[in-house]
């Protein structure tokens, strides 16, 4: 290790002979560190500091400390997951130093699923990188907005077709006051360029009312991933993103509030069961149910939106790390195949299975 680096996110607690590093009660590793010596050692890991520095910094308060010792400190720490980084490897990167500043944090998050810290800043171009398309910047999608710009996504688009109600400030927080009778698309777009001007927020005043719409978008702008938080028309919206993105290969994400609950679906093309499959499982497995189904799909049965920011900021919460997990391929989202659904009334997480459909177009 050339340059270790302790992982500032951690807490590092020295209490009586021993050493408390971590908070997390599953992770927390608790060491004998009679002397301080490892408390000191760990203090230097700053990423700048040499293990010769260390040792040259150390030698006079512990009269005879060996580099070896400091050494052998340190790999074994390396050793334990999620503790040492190695700093040259983590800043041989192509980020500009304002992105480094700018992204510290998320990059300390994602540090948390990265050993050594050889690849958080890999995700984090991966994460800058990406081109993002949002259908519906209402609650669900303002909620969208904000934290994928927070994430440090730099290429944004949005499409509304609406305009700003008094009543949508809520939940809608892209919006406030001086925006009601303005069009989301052009609030919206106001907002972020506030937030971060070096992001390119693209919005579309567009009403979508077919598959090729989507797909237009997808093609034109190459599209990575696509969020809808648009439920309108109720079923259709989904259906003709589910074909545009089955078309063009592209990870989406479905996800909304309903009622008391909120609810998502991941799908990725060609790997995952997709939105047809669930309509054609529902078809083939619950008469009832898909009678029901088919009339919402003929008819709609718009209700009076529920949800608050509080809804929308939560469910926006797990897609957004299923996001994270596609984009970065750290892990495999954990959404798939099924539907993730979150109750209100006694905090209840449920996934309701959604497997390939046979008959389905997306195998
Ligand atoms: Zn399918």
């Amino acid at each position: 290790m050339k340059f270790p680096y302790f992982k500032k996110q951690l807490s590092l607690i020295p209490y009586g002979e021993k050493l408390s590093i971590g908070a997390t009660p599953d992770f927390a590793l608790e060491i004998t560190d009679q002397s301080g010596l490892v408390y000191d050692i760990l203090c230097n890991c700053n990423g700048i500091n040499t293990i010769g520095d260390i040792y040259n910094k150390l030698k006079y308060k512990y009269n005879d400390l060996d580099i070896e010792e400091v050494i052998d400190i340190t790999d074994r720490l390396s050793s334990y997951p999620l503790i040492l980084e190695d700093y040259a490897l983590t800043v041989e990167s192509s980020l500009t130093p304002r992105e480094i500043e700018r992204h510290s944090r998320t990059m300390n998050f994602l540090s948390n699923f990265d050993y050594l810290g050889t690849e958080k800043v890999n995700y984090m171009k991966k994460i800058i990188s990406s081109n993002v398309l949002i259908i519906g910047l209402g609650g669900v999608g303002s909620s969208l907005a904000m934290n994928l710009a927070a994430l440090g996504v730099q290429k944004l688009y949005g499409v509304d077709f609406d305009k700003v109600d008094l009543s949508n400030l809520n939940r809608q927080l892209l919006y406030s006051e001086s925006d009601v009778g303005c069009l989301k698309s052009e609030a919206a777009k106001k907002k972020l360029d506030m937030f971060d001007s070096s992001i390119q927020f693209t919005t579309f005043q567009l009403e979508i009312t077919c598959m090729e719409d989507v797909e237009t978008l997808i093609k034109e702008y190459n599209i990575d991933f696509v969020f809808c938080a648009a439920d309108q028309p109720s079923i259709w919206i989904y259906k003709w993103i589910n074909e545009a993105c089955l078309n063009t290969q592209t990870a989406w994400i479905y996800g909304g509030n309903s009622e008391a609950s909120s609810y998502f679906q991941t799908i990725i093309p060609k790997e995952t069961s997709c939105f047809n499959c669930r309509e054609l499982n529902l078809k083939e497995f619950s008469t009832e149910g898909y009678l029901k189904y088919t009339e919402v799909k003929n008819h709609g049965y718009a209700t009076q939106n529920n949800c608050l920011a509080a809804t929308s900021s939560c469910i926006t919460s797990f897609m957004i790390f299923d996001f994270i997990r596609y984009i970065t391929k750290f892990e495999t989202p954990r959404v798939i195949n099924q539907l993730f659904t979150l109750d209100y009334r006694d905090y209840t997480i449920s996934y309701l299975p959604v497997k390939k459909n046979q008959m389905c177009n997306c195998r």
